[in-house]
Formats: C-alpha cells, sequence, structure tokens
C-alpha cells in the first residue's frame, strides 16, 4: 500500500450529512478548527431523501407492543408499509431479536420518555439554526397532520395519544370530517387523525443541505472528499485512516449515518446499528393540494409539500445498505400516493436511502469507552433532521466537558 499523507486537525468529523454537518457547524462556530470527511456530496444520503418534518411530537419508538403484534402479517404483505428482502434476515437477526425485546409495553413506554426528552424544544433550536445558517425561508410552521385511516386504527391510537401527552406533546384528536376542512383535497377516509397545530416542516431539504456546505465553506472547514476506513484510538491525538489520507486529530465525532458501525467498532465499540431503508417518490406541480405534511399511518409514508413539487417519502424496508432499491416498493409508495390523491399526474422522480436505526429508536450520542476524545453521534432513524442541532449541541457540550486536547 502507498504510503498516505498525514494531515492535524483539532476535530474531524466524520459523515457529511445532516447530523455532522450541524455538528461541524456548531463546532466550527465555537472557535474549533474542523475538518469533515465525506465521500460523496455533502448531504445527500437520508438527509437529502426525508419528509422534510421537525417531528417533536414524534416521540414514539418504532418498535411498540403494536408494532410486534402486527409484525408476522407486515412482513408476509408485500404492500404493508414494513417490508423485509428476505435474504438479508439472517445478518438482521440479532437487531430483530432486541427490536421485538424494545417492543413490548414497559420498554416502549420508556423508550418513549427518553425520545420525548431528546425532542424536547427540537423546534426552537431548528429555528435558531436556520437563522444562523441564512435558511429560515425552507422552515415553516404550518401543523402537521397524523391520519389514523379507519375507525379501529383511530381507536387503538389512543395509546398514542396518551404516550404523546404523557412525554410533553401537544396534540388534538380530530375527526375525518375535520381534516377535509383542513385538507379539502385529500380523498375521504374513515377514523381520524392527530394533529399537531404548531408543528415545523422543511420544504426543500436537499437545498438546506447545500445551505449547510456553503456555511462550512465559509467558515474554513476543510473538507477531505474521502471516505473513512477506521479510528485508531489507543492514544490521543487519534488516527482517523482514510482512503488516501491519516487524519490526526484531539477529538473525533463518528456521524456517518447509517455506516457508522464499522467506524465504532474500529474505535471499541460494538453497536447495534442496522439501517432502515426508505422510499420517495415526488411529483412536481405548481400548485400543491395540501398545505401541511400529512402522515397515512396506514401507508407509512408522509405527503409532505416541497417547492415547486409533492413528495411522497416514507415505507420501513428492512435489508441491509447493499441490495438495490425493490421497485415494487416504489409501486406500493405511488399506489399509496395516487389513493389520497387521486388526481396526480406522472411520477417525476423517485429516491431512495438509509436511516441509520437503533432497534430502541435511540441515537447513540457519548464518548467511546476506550477513548473520550472520540464520540458518537449516530442512529438518529426517523427523526435525524429533527435533532440534528440538539445532537450538535450534545455533542458540543461533550466536548467541552472533556478538555483534554492533544493539538499541536
Ligand atoms: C424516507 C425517509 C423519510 C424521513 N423523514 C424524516 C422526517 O420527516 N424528519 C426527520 O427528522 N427525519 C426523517 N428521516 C430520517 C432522517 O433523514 C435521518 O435520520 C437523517 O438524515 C440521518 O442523518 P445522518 O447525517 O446521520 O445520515 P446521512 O444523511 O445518511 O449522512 C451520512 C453521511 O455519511 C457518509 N459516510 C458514509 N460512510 C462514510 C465513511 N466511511 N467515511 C466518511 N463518510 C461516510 C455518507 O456518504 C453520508 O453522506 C427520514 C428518512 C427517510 C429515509
Amino acid at each position: 500500500m502507498s504510503e498516505r499523507t498525514h494531515h492535524a486537525h483539532e476535530v474531524v468529523v466524520i459523515g457529511g450529512g445532516v447530523i455532522g454537518m450541524n455538528i461541524a457547524f456548531r463546532l466550527a462556530k465555537e472557535g474549533r478548527e474542523v475538518a469533515l470527511v465525506e465521500p460523496h456530496q455533502l448531504g445527500m444520503g437520508a438527509s437529502y431523501g426525508n419528509a422534510g418534518t421537525i417531528s417533536d411530537y414524534a416521540t414514539i419508538p418504532v418498535g411498540t407492543p403494536n408494532v410486534l403484534r402486527n409484525l408476522p402479517s407486515l412482513f408476509l404483505d408485500r404492500s404493508s408499509p414494513l417490508s423485509v428482502r428476505y435474504r438479508t434476515l439472517p445478518s438482521l437477526m440479532p437487531w430483530l431479536l432486541d427490536f421485538a425485546r424494545q417492543s413490548l409495553p414497559a420498554q416502549a413506554e420508556a423508550n418513549a420518555k427518553s425520545i420525548g426528552s431528546l425532542l424536547k424544544n427540537a423546534s426552537g433550536m431548528w429555528q435558531e439554526m436556520a437563522d444562523e445558517l441564512g435558511a429560515s425561508q425552507h422552515l415553516h410552521k404550518r401543523g402537521c397532520l397524523y391520519l389514523y385511516e379507519s375507525h379501529k386504527a383511530f381507536a387503538a391510537a389512543k395509546y398514542d395519544e396518551r404516550l404523546r401527552r404523557q412525554n410533553g406533546v401537544e396534540v388534538e384528536a380530530i375527526s375525518a370530517a375535520q381534516v377535509r376542512e383542513l385538507e379539502p383535497n385529500l380523498s375521504p377516509f374513515e377514523g381520524g387523525a392527530h394533529y399537531f397545530a404548531n408543528a415545523t416542516s422543511i420544504d426543500d431539504p436537499g437545498k438546506v443541505m447545500e445551505i449547510f456546505a456553503e456555511n462550512l465553506r465559509a467558515l474554513g472547514v476543510t473538507i477531505y472528499q474521502t471516505r473513512a476506513h477506521a479510528i485508531n484510538s489507543d492514544d490521543t491525538p487519534v488516527d482517523v485512516l482514510c482512503d488516501d489520507v491519516v487524519l490526526r486529530a484531539s477529538k473525533v465525532v463518528i456521524s456517518a449515518g447509517a455506516y457508522s458501525k464499522p467506524l465504532a467498532k474500529s474505535a471499541g465499540e460494538a453497536v447495534r446499528l442496522d439501517t432502515e431503508r426508505g422510499y420517495h417518490i415526488e411529483f412536481d406541480m405548481a400548485e400543491l393540494p395540501i398545505s401541511r405534511p400529512v402522515c397515512s399511518s396506514k401507508r407509512g409514508f408522509y405527503a409532505s409539500p416541497m417547492r415547486g413539487r409533492l413528495r411522497f417519502a416514507g415505507l420501513v424496508e428492512l435489508g441491509g445498505l447493499t441490495l438495490p432499491a425493490a421497485q415494487h416498493r416504489i409501486k406500493t409508495l405511488e399506489l399509496g400516493a395516487r389513493a389520497m390523491f387521486p388526481e396526480l399526474g406522472e411520477p417525476s422522480r423517485t429516491w431512495f436511502g438509509f436511516r441509520p436505526s437503533m432497534p430502541d429508536s435511540i441515537p447513540v450520542i457519548r464518548p467511546t469507552k476506550k477513548n473520550p476524545n472520540v464520540i458518537m453521534a449516530f442512529g438518529h432513524g426517523h427523526i435525524g433532521i429533527t435533532l440534528a442541532p440538539a445532537t450538535a449541541a450534545a455533542v458540543s457540550a461533550l466536548l467541552r466537558s472533556n478538555s483534554v486536547s492533544a493539538f499541536n
């Protein structure tokens, strides 16, 4: 192997998604010297393709008693919101078993409480972040609807409502007729909805990622377009071994989303991170049929109003990081979209990507045991956009509390 060149930095952040970029932004603003490692264009992973909701109401983990009860039928129905790629089942088993444990009643409630405390003030932090970035024109306080599309599902949603209220979320349970008053272009349905009147959302996640990247460049963050392979954290400074360079740093942050597991392992941490693959389909249109994000709980995706287009984003597919997109999942998304809005024309584009997911839906934000100068910040699952500013604040606090520095 050819000799790699060495460069020294105060902080090296691995991964240029919303989590890594928000951390790099915050640390650079605080006066730290920061380098960011990203093999692709910044912000083009899960942080590009999501539904754009700042879902501070999303205190309910993916794993609940209800999901656990329905898991076999969900897996067997190819058009259900939760599917599995069967050939990946053996490697998924440890994650799935842990997911099943985390879905038991007491554990799910405890997880909801932890998620609820992380989500406190997520919207306020986003507002501040958007102002600092110069991206506040992309943030809208327009509320959000969560549909339960049968009487049975709406009755069962009492569980969700209780958990939400218990964790400080303001939620109104409204009838299907009231939903029609708010969003008259939605196809009629039975049941009802949870209405989060004060929820905030982003109208173009990709554009906001571009604005993040511009800010990082303006702040003088060094960007290495390369892949990190391993972390040697026996001592401080810590070495980050990349394709063509070794980066030596006082502090290293692992924030490579769904790809963080091997990096954490090289730093001595065995984490149960896997991926929930997600999809989106977009329809360009000048006039949007809805004025706020609407989540169909039956179908497992959001209809999200974006700039000049309507995006349908969601579904959960367990299937690892290497298999290509499943065309029937895109078809499922399209059929569901047309059932909600029969007037849709031809789709303009589709996308799929990788949520970084822990079995308990709680992100890993802590130092490694072996070396406190290596911080892990990944596993944000369905709420990574929402939690990005809060995660950056937590990482900054961790770096401050551990002031050991070997820089220079
Ligand atoms: C369909 C869908 C809808 C969603 N909707 C919402 C929503 O409405 N609200 C919400 O809050 N969240 C939502 N999410 C979740 C959210 O998008 C993710 O939690 C979040 O984007 C994760 O950010 P990240 O920075 O950890 O990962 P990513 O955005 O995936 O970024 C990780 C980065 O690390 C890089 N990387 C990988 N390996 C390496 C390496 N070895 N070295 C260096 N860099 C590496 C990758 O190239 C990538 O750019 C949704 C997700 C999906 C898929």
